[in-house]
């Protein structure tokens, strides 16, 4: 995970993380289900068990599809009052679907950030 700079060219994380892909690559597949991490890169064999973003991207959609949702409810309630059913049909659906999709962009694209950035559990150096 630390030196394979010579090999492997810098690539965009963000790009790569939106594309579900190799965080060292920026080839193969990053995911092999929906939001299931695959054990290893089918291209260079970089092994994902470093990959854990934790609630991290939960926490991101949380907020950012809550603000969004919310947003457009409170908006449509004060200047159309549509019935309490209109709401329900329009904003679960609406935000099942938007959790879904970002769920998997913002997951890939905080799994690649750690895998740039080296991030990981904090451990001690008790020396050599
Ligand atoms: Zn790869």
């Amino acid at each position: 995970m630390s030196d394979d700079k010579a090999i492997w060219p810098a690539i965009d994380p963000i790009s790569a993380g939106l594309h579900g892909r190799c965080p060292r690559c920026g080839e193969g597949q990053l995911f092999s289900g929906f939001l299931t991490v695959g054990k290893r890169c089918a291209n260079c064999g970089l092994d994902y068990s470093y990959a854990d973003a934790g609630d991290g991207p939960a926490v991101f959609v949380i907020l950012i599809i809550g603000f969004i949702v919310v947003g457009l409810a409170l908006w449509m309630e004060v200047t159309l009052s549509p019935p309490l059913w209109l709401h329900f049909l329009l904003w679960i659906p609406l935000t099942l679907v938007l959790c879904l999709g970002a769920l998997r962009l913002i997951k890939g694209v905080l799994l690649t950030l750690q895998y740039r950035n080296k991030a990981a559990e904090g451990r001690l150096d008790l020396g050599e």
